[in-house]
């Protein structure tokens, strides 16, 4: 097998939750061109939708799934569904995530709750719910959506809840590539630095020296930077990778 040939997805099936925009979108996207089968799972029925047509714009076989990572029984209609209309699961993409700022004297338990009913639930049920299947058939690769704020504290805004959900992701993901390295299955994160997507969109001109001035880099990555190392951790090319937290930060957390 050539060097380029291990990169190679042709004929995988890859779920990516959240894969309908950013970070998410460029993956799916990235995985069609490495010729995946791919399942793009989020709950906005239109940007589903839309994604669908440009995966198939490229000649991929896809579907989209309408789904809320945060019900468990939705993930295991996601499992099912996938399985049937396009085989098992080899690589699982735990992307969807959400974020928010706010002061830890004033966060209230709801708001706690919500960032890890989806940050860090979803990826524990998606990763057992698909885990299961994996490791049934020894083989497959989960991909989990970290952050450099699982690593560092961000400033100036302040979002205790999110860092956390992410440190606990991290760590989620290094106990079950350990629990499931003998079984076939490998599991790794990615933390990237500051993404210019949605989940913060008025807030980079707001904190452009913070969060891009003082970037080693001194600029922000675009989704299509995470995707590469997505797709490396997807592959045979990733086959002795398992338990790490790829930083992808431009520098970030040098100082
Ligand atoms: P976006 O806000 O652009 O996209 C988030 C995606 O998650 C959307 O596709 C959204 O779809 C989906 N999603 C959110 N909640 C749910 C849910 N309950 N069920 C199903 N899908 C859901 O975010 P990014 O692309 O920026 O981020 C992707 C991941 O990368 C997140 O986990 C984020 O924390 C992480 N990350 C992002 C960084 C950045 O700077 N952008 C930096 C570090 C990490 P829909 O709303 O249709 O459900």
């Amino acid at each position: 097998m050539s060097l380029f040939d291990k990169f190679s997805l042709r004929g995988k099936v890859a779920i990516v939750t959240g894969g309908n925009r950013g970070i998410g979108k460029a993956i799916a996207l990235g995985f069609a061109e490495a010729g995946a089968v791919v399942a793009v799972v989020a709950r906005d029925e239109k940007k589903n939708e839309d994604t669908l047509a440009e995966l198939r714009g490229m000649g991929a076989n896809a579907i989209a799934l309408t789904a809320n990572v945060a019900e468990r029984s939705d993930l295991e209609a996601m499992l099912r569904t996938v399985t049937d209309e396009l085989g098992p699961v080899d690589v699982l993409v735990n992307n969807a995530g959400i974020g928010f700022h706010a002061d830890a004297l004033t966060l209230d338990d709801a708001d706690w709750r919500r960032i890890f009913d989806i940050n860090l639930d979803a990826v524990w049920m998606a990763s057992q719910i698909v885990g299961r299947q994996m490791v049934a058939r020894k083989a497959g690769s989960i991909i989990n959506s970290g952050s450099i704020s699982g690593l560092i504290v961000n400033r100036p805004q302040w979002h205790s809840a999110y860092g956390v959900s992410k440190a606990a992701v991290h760590h989620l993901t290094k106990s079950l590539a350990a629990e499931w390295a003998s079984k076939g299955v490998r599991v790794n994160a990615i933390a990237p630095g500051y993404v210019k997507t949605e989940i913060a969109n008025t807030e980079y001109d707001d904190y452009r020296h913070y969060w891009r001035d003082e970037v080693p880099m001194q600029r922000y990555a675009t989704p299509d930077e995470i995707a590469p190392i997505a797709l490396l951790l997807a592959s045979d090319a990733g086959s002795f990778i398992t338990g790490s937290v790829f930083v992808v930060d431009g520098g970030y957390t040098l100082w």
